[in-house]
C-alpha cells in the first residue's frame, strides 16, 4: 500500500495522520477497491487516484476549511451527492468528532456507504438515499447543519439550490470546483440573491490543475419553496 506517501502528502496540508488513521485509509481503499469490480463508484478505482483524486483533495478541502474556522471539531455536516464518500468521509476520518449526514441518490451507491462505515466502525454518521431536491424538505435536515459540502455534483447555481436549504442561518456551503469556478460564481448572482446567500471564491491548493472551494454563506432563511421538484434545479437554474 502506498500509505507512507498518504501521510506525508497529508501533512503538507498540516494533518497529522495517527497509525489507525492510515490504517482506516488503507481499509476504505481496499473496500472501494473490492465492491468495484461490481458497482460503478468512482471512474478509477486504482489505488493511486484513489489516493490523490479523491483522499488527497478531500484532506487538503478539510484542511482549508479548518483553518478558516468554517469547519470545527464538532461541526453538523452534510455531504451532497456524497457518491463513494468524498469528500464527507474523508473528513469524518480526519476529523473524528464532526456529526456527519451522507446523501446520496444512488441506492447501491448508499450499499457502499453503509458497508464503509460499518467496516471503519464509524459513529456519529447517518447515511440517507434519496434526492436533495426531497430531502431538503424533510423537518430534521431542513436548516439543520452547520455545513453542507458538495464535489462534482452540479453547477453551481443549481448545486447552491441543492445545499444551501440543508444549513443554519449563518452555515456555509463550500464546494469544490475547478478552472471554471469564476464563471460559474459570476453565473450565481440570481441564485444568490434568491437563496439568501454571498459567496466568494478561495484557492485548494492540490497537485494537478488548480481547484477552487468556492464559499456560500447563508444569510438568511431558504423560501420554502426551494429547493424546487426533482430535476428543476439542474433544467432550469435560477
Ligand atoms: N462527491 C463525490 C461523487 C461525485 S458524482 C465525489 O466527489 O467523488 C455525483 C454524485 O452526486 C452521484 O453519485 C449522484 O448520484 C449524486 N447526485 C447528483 N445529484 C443529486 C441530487 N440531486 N441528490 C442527491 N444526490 C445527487
Amino acid at each position: 500500500m502506498p500509505s507512507p506517501r498518504l501521510r506525508t502528502e497529508a501533512a503538507t496540508y498540516g494533518v497529522v495522520l495517527s497509525d489507525e488513521q492510515v490504517a482506516q485509509f488503507d481499509a476504505y481503499a481496499r473496500l472501494l477497491g473490492q465492491w468495484s469490480e461490481r458497482v460503478n463508484l468512482v471512474s478509477d478505482a486504482s489505488e493511486d487516484v484513489v489516493e490523490r483524486r479523491h483522499f488527497l483533495e478531500s484532506i487538503a478541502l478539510g484542511a482549508a476549511l479548518r483553518e478558516r474556522e468554517l469547519l470545527r471539531p464538532d461541526s453538523g455536516v452534510i455531504d451532497v451527492g456524497s457518491g463513494a464518500g468524498f469528500p464527507g468521509v474523508v473528513l469524518k476520518l480526519v476529523w473524528s468528532s464532526l456529526r456527519l449526514t451522507l446523501l446520496e441518490a444512488t441506492g447501491k451507491k448508499t450499499a457502499f456507504l453503509d458497508a464503509l462505515v460499518g467496516a471503519l466502525g464509524l459513529s456519529d454518521v447517518t447515511v440517507r438515499t434519496g434526492r436533495a431536491e426531497e430531502l431538503a424538505h424533510e423537518a430534521g435536515l431542513r436548516g439543520a447543519f452547520d455545513l453542507a459540502v458538495a464535489r462534482a455534483v452540479a453547477p453551481l447555481p443549481a448545486l447552491l439550490e441543492l445545499t444551501l436549504p440543508f444549513v443554519r442561518t449563518g452555515g456555509r456551503v463550500a464546494a469544490v470546483k475547478g478552472s471554471r469556478a469564476a464563471a460559474e460564481l459570476a453565473a450565481s448572482r440570481l441564485a444568490l440573491d434568491a437563496l439568501g446567500a454571498r459567496a466568494l471564491a478561495m484557492p485548494l491548493r492540490v497537485p494537478g490543475p488548480p481547484q477552487r472551494i468556492i464559499v456560500a454563506v447563508k444569510q438568511r432563511e431558504t423560501p420554502s419553496e426551494y429547493p424546487r421538484r426533482t430535476g428543476v434545479p439542474q433544467k432550469q437554474p435560477l
